[in-house]
């Protein structure tokens, strides 16, 4: 049967299907919408209790992305829309407070399962999530976990965070989906996991107990496979955990060519946890922290505060070593609803990024101020996407001088932070040479040079053919870009997809390129490549 592969491996084991518990949410009888009102406040608190308790359970288990997913869950909780939409239903309609639940959660997830945005489709799954416990609540029914005694691949609808808390996932050997998208927390937890997922297979009933072999690079679930099959797939499984050994035995060794170079490996990331991971694996330090993330999936601005806090982990976190703090490239496939951005019709070349930023001043100051201060327990240099001139970079250092400013009068320590420029728009690449002399480091975003290069949409799948990361157009501009950024001392590091592609490594190196910033995932496989290179 063949699904989406959403993350990667092989299992090999006997099928488990995780079955949620039904309802019947016109059980009861309605009370009046005051009495119904409150049995909703009663249940919101005891879902509430419970996703809290998941959340600590999954935080001492150090699956920070699970805690984190569920620490939303409880915010959304208190959404006052959410509350709203259930309330009036009671009070206008005359429902239960199960009915008002389902009939205000079956509306939400219409609307946001329409929505051409596969984020917002992944939302829609939460909504369902929250609204099932509120009503499992209402009815006073206690919530089943299946209790996994064997090694299984688990097959469900759909799983969500709490749902993946309450399993024994030692016991999971890889998820399988008949809904979800690669961004889909069942493939969120099974990446963070580091075990197959394939997610949109509808898998039949009658196979629960059959032995099956899911390959999570093509998505393909093979129910009782026969014998040459099988023997086949134990062959590749058994490969690839070798290849992972070897593998990992590179975590220690420096990342240095056969003739001597050393080129900085460092890691794309978005959160402390994530840091830690790419530490585990050997990272030299992160060459980009995606600031961002800290304004998705909310409903209001992060404060400078909370921004601190997380900025400042992440230099406890690194302990001495580089990082490398992006600020917020939002805007074009990152839309945030709270910022209430103008309807544009071509958003990849909108108001996106640094252009946001030195347009809405007063955000770009609370982020920078939450930087600086976090530079006062380490180094941490600043990023600046989407660059095109310099005009720009004096802009922003006007900025930086006002936050510094604010800082000493209000007697905050900050240390000096290195200033970088995005190369990742055609206009900067051109004008490398005068870029140099304005920042300290270049780092080269290679998915948006090439889609602005070569006028390829990076989004459209149907254009996958033409959007070749390796056009000569792509390695003028690489090689132009290091060779004005060395003129001038300024470091210059990849910070695109190109810089995990191990079939272009030696020609990059041999560019002269000083550092690498890839997934963490990509870290040992990029490190082989380099050690297994002679530059001259
Ligand atoms: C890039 O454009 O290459 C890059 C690293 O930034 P992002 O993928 O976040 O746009
Ligand atoms: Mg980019």
């Amino acid at each position: 049967m063949q699904g989406k592969a959403v993350s990667e491996g092989i299992a090999i084991g006997v099928l488990s299907i995780y079955r949620k518990l039904a309802h019947n949410p016109g059980m009861s009888k309605y009370l009046g919408s005051v009495a119904e009102i409150n049995r909703l406040a009663v249940a919101r608190i005891q879902a509430k209790r419970e996703l809290e308790s998941l959340r600590i359970k999954a935080s001492m288990e150090g699956n920070e992305a699970g805690a984190s997913l569920l620490g939303s869950y409880i915010v959304m909780l208190d959404d006052p829309a959410f509350i709203d939409a259930v309330e009036r239903r009671i009070g206008d309609r005359h429902m239960t407070a199960e009915e008002a639940v389902e009939s205000a959660r079956d509306r939400i997830y219409e609307l946001f399962g329409s929505m051409d945005d596969p984020y917002m489709q992944a939302r829609a799954e939460d909504i369902r999530d929250i609204s099932d416990r509120v009503i499992r609540n209402l009815g006073g029914s206690v919530q089943i976990t299946p209790n996994l005694t064997d090694d299984v691949i688990l097959l469900a609808e759909d799983l969500t965070p709490s749902d993946t808390m309450q399993l024994n996932t030692d016991r999971v050997l890889a998820f399988v989906t008949k809904r979800g998208s690669n961004l889909s927390h069942t493939a969120i937890i099974a990446r963070s996991m580091n075990i197959p997922a394939v997610v949109a297979l509808d898998y039949p009933e009658g196979c629960e107990g059959k032995l099956a072999i899911l390959d999570g690079y093509n998505g393909e679930l093979i129910i009782d496979p026969d014998e040459a099959t099988l023997e086949r797939y134990r062959e590749r499984k058994a490969e690839l955990e070798e290849r992972a050994r070897i593998l990992s035995e590179l975590k220690s060794l420096p990342s240095v060519t056969l003739d001597g170079h050393h080129v900085g490996l460092l890691a794309n990331v978005g959160s402390a946890p994530d840091i830690k991971k790419a530490l585990e694996l050997g990272c030299e330090g992160i060459g980009l922290f995606r600031s961002e993330i800290f304004y998705l999936d909310r409903d209001d601005y992060p404060t400078e505060e909370e921004q601190y806090e997380a900025y400042a982990e992440a230099v406890r976190v690194l302990d001495g070593r580089e990082l490398v703090i992006r600020t917020i490239d939002i805007g074009a496939d990152k839309q945030v609803p709270y910022l209430q951005m103008k309807h544009e019709d071509n958003p990849a070349m909108g108001m996106r990024a640094v252009r946001y930023c030195l347009g809405h001043k007063d955000v770009f100051r609370t982020q920078l101020r939450a930087i600086y201060r976090a530079s006062a327990h380490g180094p941490v240099s600043i990023l600046f996407p989407m660059i095109i001139s310099i005009e720009e970079i004096w802009q922003i250092r006007s900025v930086i001088n006002e936050v510094k400013a604010s800082l000493d009068k209000d007697g905050l320590k900050y240390a000096t932070c290195k200033i970088g420029a995005m190369i990742e728009t055609p206009a900067a690449a051109m004008i490398s040479d005068l870029l140099a002399k304005e920042v300290d480091f270049f780092s080269i975003g290679t998915n948006d040079l090439t889609q602005y290069t070569l006028a390829v949409d990076r989004q459209n799948t149907e254009l996958e053919f033409i959007c070749d990361y390796h056009h000569e157009a792509i390695l003028r501009f690489l090689k132009m870009t290091i060779d004005n950024g060395h003129k001038e001392g300024c470091k210059v590091c990849i910070c695109g997809e190109l810089a995990a592609d191990t079939s272009i490594t030696a020609d990059l190196l041999r560019m002269g390129v000083d550092e690498l910033s890839v997934t963490p995932a990509s870290l040992l496989k990029v490190k082989q490549a380099i050690r297994g290179i002679r530059i001259s």
